[in-house]
């Protein structure tokens, strides 16, 4: 059984999975010793996640002595619980160790190599000409929908218009012998899902707007999108064949937002059409690959492949699905690929009509199988060359997605400590799950009771308690109420263990009884409310201000004192007074993103939610940190 806790995350260090951003070139960390006095021995690595067991082993420590000292944090686990890096360095202090957080030179390599290629396809300066790809996008009802499914049944080739056309998320059309690719999640919604993700797909939007409704709020919305994104713009204004279509009044409206139609001297083509009855859709696609054209859409296909996922799935027949949008390079069948926190190689490759292919060009969607898990839609896909390299980069990430999702999961027996250290719900809520009614009954009965046997621990309540195996919708509930699930006898399905997962929640298995209650118990017991208490870390003096084109602010820094982490928080300080507190949005030597700055360098750095920085500005940096209880 794995377990998995930790305790509150003391930091931000954010795991790369994505885009590998912030990836420290020197890689570890040093965490300096809370208390103690001097240690002779070598600092220990330890990596993100551990077992309980591991830690004692790299601490030399026994077990038992390990499970004491997290026991003390207010974690209930056994030896073989998963815990977080930050949790094993609290450990690991206790114990009078001194810790760094590993991270293997291959790892760091291979990451890097990842971006380098990402790079590489992005400017590459023998590219071929690529065929665009177009996002639709507008208010409902406007017809988005409707002009997908037109758009490509009126292009679908002489000899294929039988063939099966299949839902992948993307399609290719072809006009006057050029593509097109269309991304067939109407919306913006996945359009800014993938931009968040650091992925831009999109190198045409096309916004729909409905010539009898006119501009809604949506279709602002997608504008205001497309604009940030920097997208070209091409408006189709559908619905003409109805009699109350107003073509012009659309014009009207879009140019009061600064969409200004190219006829009336703006650089925005609209395009009038029908999806319904199929008037001006290949007016439509002659104006995209225009636009296309203008924008020199170009790709290098003697590369190896890369990429963005753009929706995947778990097949019950086929394994982890996922169609991936080919952007650089040539992907083969066979190849080995890395996407977000997975990885595999391509077993077999399927284009929108459900054909077999053995190669995909740039800007040519496919559905791949062969990966062992799935990937998100949004994150980048790079091939590797060495299968190891691919696994262990995927591993890596997976294992600090996990740690990430350790530091910031919503129900965790420490959060509860806070509380009642606030003084509000000094609760500890179960969400109880067993294999027969009877059970059930002994079960939450001894629980309670735990309530008069521990009486200045937490008090024990009972969210839920049922028989049966343990579901997506108990995760669900777990999540929204705080609950720890307790699972007597039973498992959860396979929904359930993928949303407890994500939603970060805690599931407990047991099957004997007294276990059970022993380790509430000692929960109970250990919920003891952490001090915390800040620890400065260094100091900066701001020495010059820039003003970035999107209009924030960076500062010029020197560090005076200390150290500066991005993980640190911030206190802004003029003139010895607390102008503002927060976070630390961006920390770069030169043009490189860096996790920390030493005294007597310089760097840039910009604040999370304030612009006003000013010449002369001291700039305090802190942690909180725990403080053990006597
Ligand atoms: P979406 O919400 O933007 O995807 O809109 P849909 O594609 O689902 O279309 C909404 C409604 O408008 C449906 O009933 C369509 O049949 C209808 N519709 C779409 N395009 C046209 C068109 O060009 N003319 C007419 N008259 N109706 C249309």
């Amino acid at each position: 059984m794995t377990n998995t806790f930790q305790s509150r995350s003391s930091g931000g260090r954010r795991p790369g999975g994505g885009k590998g951003k912030g990836k420290g070139k020197g890689g570890a960390r040093t965490v300096a010793l809370r208390r103690g006095g001097p240690i002779e021995r070598e600092p220990v690595g330890l990596p993100s996640v551990l077992t309980v067991g591991d830690l004692a082993q790299k601490l030399q420590a026994t077990p038992v002595e390990v499970i004491g000292e997290l026991i003390r944090l207010g974690m209930m686990v056994n030896i073989n619980a998963q815990i977080d890096f930050d949790t094993a360095q609290r450990v690991a202090s206790a114990l009078n160790w001194e810790t760094f957080e590993e991270e293997s030179a291959e790892v760091v390599a291979a990451e890097k190599d990842f971006e380098d290629r990402l790079l590489e396809a992005e400017m590459d300066p023998e590219s071929v000409t690529r065929p665009p790809v177009v996002t639709i996008m507008g208010h409902v009802d406007h017809g988005k929908t409707k002009l997908l499914d037109s758009i490509r049944s009126a292009n679908v080739a002489e000899g294929e218009a039988g063939g099966i056309t299949q839902h992948i998320g993307a399609y290719q059309v072809e006009t006057h012998g050029r593509k097109v690719t269309f991304l067939d999640t109407p919306g913006h919604e996945a359009f800014t899902a993938m931009r968040a993700r650091g992925a831009q797909a999109t190198d045409v939007a096309v916004l729909v707007v409905a010539a009898d409704d006119g501009v809604m709020p949506t279709t602002r919305e997608a504008v205001a999108h497309i604009r940030s994104a920097k997208v070209p713009l091409v408006v189709a204004v559908n619905k003409i064949d109805l009699p109350s279509a107003n073509p012009e009044r659309v014009k009207q409206q879009l140019s009061e937002i600064e969409v200004m139609p190219e006829e009336w001297g703006g650089d925005v083509p609209f395009v009038e059409v029908s999806a319904r009855e199929k008037l001006g859709l290949d007016d439509l696609l002659d104006v995209i690959l225009l636009v296309a054209d203008v924008h020199e859409l170009k790709a290098n296909p003697r590369k190896v492949a890369t990429g963005v996922v753009i929706e995947a799935k778990v097949d019950p027949k086929r394994g982890a699905v996922a169609t991936v949008l080919v952007q650089g390079g040539t992907l083969n069948l066979k190849d080995v690929v890395v996407a977000g926190t997975t990885w595999g190689r391509i077993k077999a490759m399927f284009d929108d009509r459900g054909r077999k292919l053995r190669r995909a060009e740039p800007s040519t969607p496919v559905e791949i199988l062969g990966l062992i898990d799935v990937p998100e839609a949004g994150d980048p896909f790079v091939v590797f060359e060495d299968e190891k390299e691919a696994r262990d980069l995927a591993e890596a990430r997976s294992q600090q997605k996990r740690a990430e999702k350790l530091g910031k999961g919503a129900i965790r027996l420490v959060d509860m400590s806070n509380q009642i250290q606030a003084g509000t719900a000094a609760e500890l809520k179960v969400i109880l799950k067993a294999d027969v009614s009877g059970s059930l009954g002994a079960i939450s009965n001894a629980l309670l009771k735990l309530n008069e046997e521990v009486p200045d621990g937490v008090r024990l309540s009972i969210t839920l308690a049922g028989a049966g195996g343990i579901l997506e919708s108990d995760v669900n509930l777990a999540s929204a109420t705080g609950s720890v699930i307790i699972g007597f006898n039973v498992r959860p399905d396979v929904a359930a263990k993928r949303a407890a997962e994500a939603q970060g929640v805690d599931i407990k298995f047991y099957n004997i009884i007294y276990n059970l209650i022993d380790e509430v118990k000692a929960a109970m017991t250990g919920l003891l409310a952490p001090i915390f208490q800040d620890v400065t870390d260094g100091y900066a003096e701001v020495r010059e201000t820039f003003k970035l084109p999107g209009g924030d602010v960076v500062a010029g820094c020197y560090v005076q004192d200390g150290k500066i982490a991005r993980s640190s928080k911030v206190r802004l300080l003029r003139s010895g007074t607390v102008m503002w507190e927060g976070s630390v949005k961006s920390l770069k030597r030169f043009k490189d993103d860096v996790r920390e700055v030493a005294m007597g360098y310089e760097c840039g750095l910009g604040l999370d939610g304030t612009n006003d920085l000013q010449v002369g500005d001291a700039l305090e940096f802190y942690h909180r940190e725990e403080v053990a209880r006597t």
